[in-house]
C-alpha cells in the first residue's frame, strides 16, 4: 500500500490527516485519490465506514484554487445529516492544515434568503448540499454553475435511483462539460452504472470485491420474534447485551416513538429521529447520541442514512430491512474505522427467507440466537 503522499497529497493535507489520528489511507482512499487528481471521472463502490469521505474530500482540497473566491465543488448528499457529517470533515480539513478552502451546507426546509445571503458573503469554494436545494438555487444563479469544476454525488444508489435522479441530472446539466464527475456508492447496481455513465466521459469504475460490501468487522445475529413482542424484546435485549452505543432502526415512522417511549419507560434513555422530528431535535438527537449522553437511538431508515458516529457498538433492526442494500446501510452504522461491531435483527417468521437471501448476497452468517434469563445465547 502507498503512503497518502506517495498516492500525491501534499504534505499540508497529510499533516491535516495525522491531526485526525489518519496515518495510512484505506483501500478506497488508495485506489481513487490519484486518479481523482489526475481529473479524472470516477465512479467507486465501497463499503460505508470505509474512508469514503476523505477519499474525495482530500484530493478536492488539492484541486481546490483557494486564489479565486468562486464556487467550484459542489458535493451531493441525500440527507441533511450526512451533508452536516461531510462539511463538517471539510472544515476540519481546512483548520488542521491551516488551509483558506471555504465550504458551506446547503439543505433544504431552511429559510432561502439566508442560504443565499450566505453564499454571496462566503463564496465558499465547496458546497455541500441535497440535491432539491441545490438545484433551487443553480436555478436562481445564486450558485454559480459555471465555476463548479467537480461534482461528487455522494450514495449514488440513493441519488441515482427513481426518485432523485431526475434532480441530479438537472444539476449536472447546469455545469460546464468539462467538468469532473465522482459518484461514490456502496452498492453500484446495473441502472445506478447505466445512469451515470450517460453522464460522464470515460469513467473509471473502481469496485471492490463483489461480496465485500459489507464490512467484515461485523458480526450478524438475528432473534425470532412473534411481532407482538418486538418491544418488549429490544428492551430484554438492550438489557442483556449492555450496549456502549445502540442504534436501532424501525421501518415506519410513527413506531420510531413509541419504542422510544417504552424503552424511555424502562429507564434507558433513548431519543428517536425521524421524518416528522424537526432538525434542530434531530441535530440534538444525534448530538446526545454521539456524546454518549443517551445510549439509545431508535431512527427510521432515512433519518439515519450515512451517519457516521464512532463507537456504535450494536445496530439492532427492530424491523428487519425490506430489502438487502437497505440491510447493508443500517449494518454499515457499526465498525467504523477499524472497529468491531454487532448487527441484530429481531427477525418474524415471515422474515425468514430474507435473512437466508442476504446471507448468500454478502456471503455472511447471520447466526441464529435467543435470549433468555437476561442473557443473549
Ligand atoms: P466514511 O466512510 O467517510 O464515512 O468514514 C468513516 C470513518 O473512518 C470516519 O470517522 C473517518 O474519520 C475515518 N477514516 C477515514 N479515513 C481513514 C483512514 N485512512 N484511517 C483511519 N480512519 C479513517
Amino acid at each position: 500500500m502507498k503512503s497518502f503522499i506517495e498516492l500525491g497529497l501534499d504534505s499540508n493535507i497529510v499533516d491535516a490527516l495525522e491531526k485526525q489520528g489518519i496515518t495510512e489511507p484505506t483501500e478506497i482512499q488508495h485506489l481513487t485519490i490519484e486518479k481523482i487528481l489526475e481529473n479524472k471521472d470516477v465512479i467507486a463502490e465501497s463499503y460505508t465506514g470505509s474512508g469514503k469521505t476523505l477519499a474525495f474530500l482530500c484530493p478536492i482540497f488539492q484541486k481546490v484554487n483557494s486564489e479565486k473566491r468562486e464556487m467550484q465543488v459542489l458535493v451531493l448528499a441525500p440527507t441533511h445529516e450526512l451533508v452536516m457529517q461531510i462539511e463538517a470533515q471539510a472544515k476540519l480539513l481546512a483548520s488542521n492544515g491551516n488551509l483558506p478552502i471555504t465550504s458551506l451546507p446547503i439543505i433544504g426546509d431552511v429559510n432561502i434568503e439566508k442560504q443565499i445571503k450566505k453564499l454571496k458573503e462566503i463564496k465558499p469554494h465547496i458546497i455541500v448540499a441535497t440535491p432539491g436545494r441545490a438545484l433551487d438555487l443553480m436555478k436562481k444563479k445564486k450558485i454559480t454553475a459555471h465555476t463548479i469544476k467537480t461534482i461528487v454525488i455522494d450514495e449514488g444508489d440513493n441519488l441515482l435511483d427513481n426518485t432523485n435522479s431526475g434532480t441530479v441530472k438537472d444539476i449536472i446539466k447546469c455545469t460546464m462539460r468539462d467538468r469532473c464527475l465522482l459518484v461514490f456508492s456502496a452498492t453500484i447496481s446495473p441502472k445506478v452504472l447505466f445512469t451515470a455513465r450517460e453522464l460522464m466521459k470515460e469513467p473509471e469504475i473502481i469496485k471492490n470485491e463483489k461480496k465485500a460490501a459489507l464490512n467484515p468487522n461485523i458480526k450478524h445475529m438475528y432473534i425470532e420474534v412473534d411481532p407482538r413482542d418486538k418491544v418488549e424484546t429490544l428492551r430484554k435485549l438492550i438489557s442483556a447485551v449492555e450496549p456502549k452505543k445502540a442504534l436501532v432502526f424501525v421501518n415506519r415512522g410513527y413506531e420510531v416513538d413509541l419504542a422510544t417511549e417504552k424503552l424511555n419507560y424502562h429507564s434507558i434513555p433513548s431519543l428517536s429521529i425521524h421524518k416528522k422530528v424537526t432538525k434542530e431535535q434531530r441535530q440534538k438527537a444525534i448530538e446526545s447520541f454521539r456524546s454518549g449522553k443517551i445510549k439509545v437511538l431508535v431512527s427510521s431508515d432515512v433519518s439515519a442514512r450515512g451517519l457516521d458516529i464512532q463507537d456504535i457498538t450494536h445496530v439492532i433492526n427492530l424491523d428487519f430491512p425490506t430489502n438487502a442494500s437497505e440491510y447493508l446501510h443500517r449494518a454499515g452504522r457499526t465498525a467504523r474505522a477499524g472497529a468491531t461491531g454487532k448487527t441484530i435483527s429481531l427477525v418474524t417468521s415471515k422474515e425468514m427467507a430474507a435473512i437466508r437471501i442476504y446471507e448468500r448476497e454478502f456471503n455472511i452468517n447471520i447466526e441464529k440466537k435467543n435470549l433468555s434469563h437476561g442473557k443473549l445465547n
